[in-house]
C-alpha cells in the first residue's frame, strides 16, 4: 500500500520532556489516521523535526521512497521555519500542511504556560505557512481538529490526488500514429508534459501492434470472446468482426504490458495492417483502467488514466468522452456526448450490447463496438489544453441525464448531460476557455479533486458551475 509520511515540527527550546510528549502525541495521531484511512493509504511517522538536519533527513527520505506518495506536516510547538528551508527545497512529493492540534478543547481549568508552549500550532503553523508561501511550494492546507470527519475526508482526498500524481509521474503513453491531421486542440507539447506531469510520451508504428496480432493464437481469441460474452450481450451474428477486435485487444494488452504503458492514443488515419479501428478492443481496455485518446490525443488519454486512478476507491464512472451534438429546445438544452466507437463501458446504465456496424470514416472493415445508454447523476467534465506557454485544465460541473427519447438508429454508446449553471453560460464558458471537444467525465470526482490536482501540479484551472455568472465569461479566455 502507498503511504504518506507524517512529519511533525518542534524545536529543542522547550526541553526533553516536551519533545517526548510531542513524539507521543504524534504517534497517537498517526495511529488514528491509519485507522481512518486504512482503505486508502497508510501513514508513517518520521522523527520530529528539531533542527535543519532532521528536516533534511525526513524530507529527503520521503522524496526518494517509491512507496511514498506525499507528506503531511504539522507544527506541534513553534518550529522556527529557517530550519525547514533546506529540507523543503529537497522535497519532491505533494505536501499537505495539516493545521490542527492534539487537543480538541482548551483545558480552561488547568491551562498554564507549559501547556501553551507544548500546544501552539496557531503560532507554529503560521511561521511554517510563511516559509511555504515564501518558497512558493505548491501545497494543500487543511484546518481543524484531526479527528473531525471533514478533516479526515480532506486528508483522504489529498491521498487520492497525491496517488494520482504519483501514478502520473510513472505514466508511459503510447501513440500509435501521430496527431490527427490538421487538428489543433488534441496536439500539445510532449516535452512539457513530461517535465510537468512525468508522462513519457512515445510514438509507435501501428505495425508494431500488427506484428503482435499476427502471433495471437485462436485459443487466446476464444478466451477473450468468452470474457466478452460474460460481460456483454452479443447483438450480432458477425462473429468474425468481434473476433478481430478480440485479437486486437489481446495484442494491445501484450504490447502495453511489454512496454509498461498505462494509456494509449490511436488514429483512424493510420491503421495500416489493421482490418478495423479498435472499438470494443479500446472499450474493454478502458473498462480495466487503461487510458485512451482517439485521433492521436495523447493528453486526454493520459488525463483519463490519471483521473481513473484518482477515482479508483470511489463509486461512480470515470472515462473519456467526446462532445458531439445538442438538443437545443429552449430552456431544456442537453448535450449528446459519444464517440465514433470508443465510449468507456463504465458509463453504461445497463448491460452493454455488442454490435457491428459500418464506420463512415477510416476506410476499414465494419468494427465491433459496445452500444449502451449512459448513467445519470452529478458529474464533472474535465479537459486539458495546451496554451503555448502552459497547460490549462478546464473543469465544468454537469448533470448526466437520461436520454430524452430512445435513439434506435444510433450505433454507438452515448451519454447525455445538462450544463451548469445553464446551457448558455456552461457552453459559452467552455468555448471562451478554449475547452477541447475531448474530455474526461466523472461521476466519482468533484471540482475540489481537480482543483487540488491543479494546485499541486501548478496547472492553470478554469472552473464552470452553478457559481459561474455571465460577467465571468468576459475573463475566462484571457491570457494570463
Ligand atoms: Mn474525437
Amino acid at each position: 500500500m502507498k503511504k504518506l509520511y507524517f512529519v511533525v515540527g518542534s524545536q529543542d527550546l522547550y526541553g526533553e520532556e516536551c519533545l517526548r510528549q510531542v513524539a507521543a502525541d504524534a504517534a497517537d495521531m498517526t495511529a488514528f489516521l491509519n485507522e481512518k484511512l486504512q482503505d486508502t493509504v497508510s501513514v508513517e511517522l518520521l522523527p520530529t523535526v528539531v533542527d535543519s538536519e532532521t528536516c533534511i533527513q525526513d524530507l529527503r527520505k520521503a522524496s526518494v521512497d517509491e512507496d511514498c506518495i506525499g507528506v503531511i506536516t504539522w507544527m506541534h510547538t513553534f518550529s522556527p521555519a529557517k530550519m525547514w528551508i533546506k529540507g523543503l527545497q529537497e522535497l519532491r512529493k505533494p505536501l499537505l500542511h495539516l493545521h490542527t492540534q492534539h487537543n480538541e478543547k482548551l483545558p480552561y481549568d488547568s491551562i498554564d504556560m507549559d501547556f501553551m508552549n507544548l500546544n501552539q500550532s496557531a503560532h507554529g503553523d503560521r511561521e511554517y505557512g510563511f516559509i511555504l508561501a515564501r518558497l512558493g511550494i505548491p501545497h494543500e492546507v487543511v484546518s481543524g481538529f484531526y479527528q473531525q470527519d471533514r478533516v479526515i475526508a480532506k486528508i483522504r482526498r489529498f491521498a487520492e490526488v497525491a496517488g494520482a500524481i504519483h501514478y502520473s509521474h510513472h505514466l508511459r503513453v503510447a501513440s500509435f500514429g501521430n496527431n490527427m491531421r490538421e487538428v489543433a486542440v488534441t496536439d500539445g507539447d510532449r516535452v512539457e508534459s513530461q517535465i510537468r506531469y512525468g508522462w513519457e510520451c512515445n510514438y509507435y508504428g501501428v505495425g508494431d501492434l500488427v506484428e503482435i496480432m499476427e502471433k495471437v493464437s485462436e485459443a487466446e481469441v476464444d478466451a477473450k470472446m468468452a470474457e466478452y460474452e460474460s460481460r456483454y450481450t452479443m447483438k450480432t451474428d458477425r462473429t468474425d468482426a468481434v473476433r478481430e477486435q478480440a485479437k486486437m485487444e489481446v495484442a494491445l494488452d501484450r504490447f502495453l504490458e511489454k512496454h509498461q504503458i498505462g494509456d494509449f492514443a490511436d488514429t483512424f488515419q493510420d491503421l495500416h495492417g489493421l482490418k478495423q479501428l479498435p472499438g470494443i478492443a479500446a472499450q474493454n481496455l478502458m473498462a480495466k483502467g487503461i487510458g485512451f485518446g482517439p485521433e492521436g490525443d495523447y493528453k486526454i488519454s493520459a488525463l483519463s488514466a490519471i483521473l481513473m486512478k484518482m477515482a479508483e476507491g470511489r463509486k461512480g464512472a470515470t472515462g473519456f468522452i467526446e462532445d458531439y451534438t445538442y438538443d437545443l429546445s429552449d430552456g431544456e438544452e442537453v448535450e449528446l456526448a459519444s464517440h465514433m466507437l470508443e465510449v468507456p463501458p463504465a458509463f453504461a446504465a445497463g448491460k452493454p450490447e455488442m454490435q457491428v456496424h459500418p464506420l463512415g470514416i477510416g476506410g476499414k472493415e465494419d468494427p465491433a463496438r459496445l452500444v449502451f445508454d449512459g448513467v445519470t447523476g452529478d458529474a464533472i467534465q474535465v479537459t486539458m489544453v495546451d496554451m503555448g506557454d502552459r497547460f490549462r485544465l478546464i473543469c465544468a460541473d454537469i448533470e448526466l441525464v437520461k436520454q430524452k427519447e430512445a435513439m434506435p438508429k444510433l450505433p454507438v454508446a452515448r451519454i447525455m448531460f445538462r450544463h451548469k449553471p445553464n446551457f448558455e453560460i456552461g457552453t459559452e464558458g467552455w468555448c471562451y476557455a478554449g475547452g477541447a471537444h475531448h474530455s474526461v467525465i466523472s461521476t466519482a470526482l468533484t471540482r475540489a479533486d481537480i482543483a487540488l490536482f491543479a494546485k499541486l501540479t501548478g496547472t492553470e484551472l478554469i472552473t464552470i458551475g452553478e457559481d459561474t455568472k455571465e460577467a465571468d465569461l468576459l475573463h475566462l479566455g484571457e491570457r494570463k
